[in-house]
């Protein structure tokens, strides 16, 4: 009898055609997925599905309370609650899975696969999404470090006129924290005036020509209770085509979900662009939708990478360069090809920041 097991185990038994010419596996992912891609390589030559691959990579992340843009450790909502986005893709079977404003669960890329596998659903969102998750035998647990929650207060006290006394440099949150280090006062501040994005997708080729992708983020920082960004949004922040190849995005998601950008690259590929021209192109849809009016482009980045079915790879941002405290530096991704450790490589990009 038909079930919706045997179905995908159907579809993931059917061979796809090889990677013409050396097929090898190949991982990619945003910039801080060196660790991911090295763990989701291993997972690959240890004959792994591709899935399963990307999703042991980017729980490395997950897990991670220095990476403030994904799960444990992700910054805050305005109420300083953090509410987790995530989506995979799996070429081989055709399916995906989402999840969007979950709460309390660390690993919301396992969740997402789960609504993949056991249900008939694409997407759950909050309340529903962490019941489901909870009866999936996921733990409830707070998701907000102590760094996050100072990155929090120091926000609020310096947007939020009842939380203000003039508060107005980190010398005055050292009076909320007088424990906390000057870095720690320092990093709490330049969150609290620079909301940042952040989030890791990661995509994976094996020498099968099987794909699949996973994006997953604690989104925004300082959102609006529910806001959900591209990240979960099959089609804006992931995108697996196992015919053509596959697509993600870091970066304001509000700007990639008006382009449906991951599913525009995938498009772009089909149509017989290379995954640079690809990304290009859709950054240039984005620029349209200003007007190229670089003052107003430059207030917020976007990121694509692009990995097609023939090995072919890249990785594209609106804006090449950002600052940092030790200065200038490239954009990059990070690509792991087989050969040994992952590495850091440029990416393509639209304009360039003076
Ligand atoms: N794309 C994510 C979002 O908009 C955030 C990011 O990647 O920085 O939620």
């Amino acid at each position: 009898m038909w079930s919706r097991r045997s179905w995908i185990a159907g579809a993931a038994a059917m061979p796809a055609a090889a990677q013409p010419g050396g097929a090898k596996n190949i991982v990619i992912s945003s910039a801080n997925g060196i660790a991911c891609c090295n763990i989701a390589m291993a997972h690959m030559r240890a004959n792994k599905d591709t899935l399963d691959a990307v999703i042991a990579g980017v729980n490395v992340n997950e897990n991670d309370p220095n990476d403030d843009s994904v799960g444990y450790g992700g910054l805050p909502n305005e109420e300083g609650v953090v509410e987790l986005d995530a989506s995979v893709m799996h070429g081989p079977s055709r399916r995906a899975g989402s999840v969007a404003s979950i709460r309390n669960i660390k690993n919301p890329s396992k969740v997402a696969k789960l609504v993949m596998t056991e249900t008939d659903h694409i997407m759950l969102v909050g309340e529903g999404a962490l019941r489901f998750a909870k009866s999936m035998g996921f733990a409830e647990e707070n998701l907000l470090t102590e760094k996050s929650r100072l990155a929090w207060l120091a926000w609020k006290k310096s947007h939020l006129p009842n939380w203000t006394d003039g508060v107005d440099a980190p010398m005055a949150l050292r009076r909320l924290f007088p424990e906390a280090s000057d870095e720690l006062l320092a990093y709490a501040w330049d969150r609290a005036k620079n909301p940042p994005t952040g989030t890791i997708n990661c995509l994976a080729l094996n020498a099968k020509g099987e794909m699949s992708g996973c994006t997953t983020t604690s989104g925004l920082a300082w959102k609006i209770p529910g806001r959900v960004g591209d990240s979960p949004i099959i089609g804006a922040g992931l995108y697996v085509d196992q015919d053509v190849g596959a697509a993600g995005s870091t970066g304001r998601g509000e700007e990639n979900i008006r382009v449906a950008g991951a599913h525009s690259i995938v498009e772009n590929m089909r149509h017989g662009m290379s995954p640079k021209d690809a990304v290009l192109d859709v950054l240039k849809r984005i620029s349209r939708n200003f007007n190229d009016d670089k003052a107003r482009l430059t207030k917020f980045d976007i990121n694509f990478y692009a990995l097609r079915k023939d090995g072919a790879y890249a990785g594209g941002s609106l804006w090449n360069g950002q600052l940092r405290r030790t200065g200038f530096v490239s954009r990059q991704f990070a690509v792991n090809d087989g050969s040994g450790n992952s590495r850091l490589e440029n990416c393509v990009y639209l304009y360039e920041r003076k």
